[in-house]
């Protein structure tokens, strides 16, 4: 049937449409964490009873072979990373989207040929 064929090239196009901006990407996650200054008599970091600084947050980034690096990001750029970490968990999920319909559609020119 010629119309399936033309649908998953359809749905293929609206899912091409939803990439985000390759240029903008970043891997990883972003975490918070309290930091001691270990200075006496900070009330922030009073044993026991203070929290420490922060939070600070960190861009923790896997690459393999159980290697981590972490890279503090300052306050005032938390929201662009957050946009480019959503941008590469966006295009993760649309590739794999587009993988699923090119496989179906592989098999629908396949099932065409006989
Ligand atoms: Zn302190």
């Amino acid at each position: 049937m010629k119309d399936r064929a033309a649908q998953l090239i359809a749905s293929r196009e609206k899912f091409v449409q939803q990439m985000p901006d390759p240029g903008a990407i970043l891997p990883g996650s972003l975490l918070s964490r309290m930091v001691r200054c270990n200075k006496p008599g900070c009330r922030f970091c009073e044993k026991g009873k203070g929290k420490g600084h922060g939070p600070i947050w960190i861009l923790s980034v896997s690459l393999g072979d159980r290697q981590v690096r972490q890279v503090p990001i300052p306050g005032e750029m938390k929201k662009e990373v957050e946009e480019s970490l959503r941008a590469f968990a966006q295009m993760q999920k649309v590739l794999k989207q587009i993988a699923r319909v090119n496989l179906d559609l592989l098999k629908e020119r396949k099932r065409q040929r006989q």
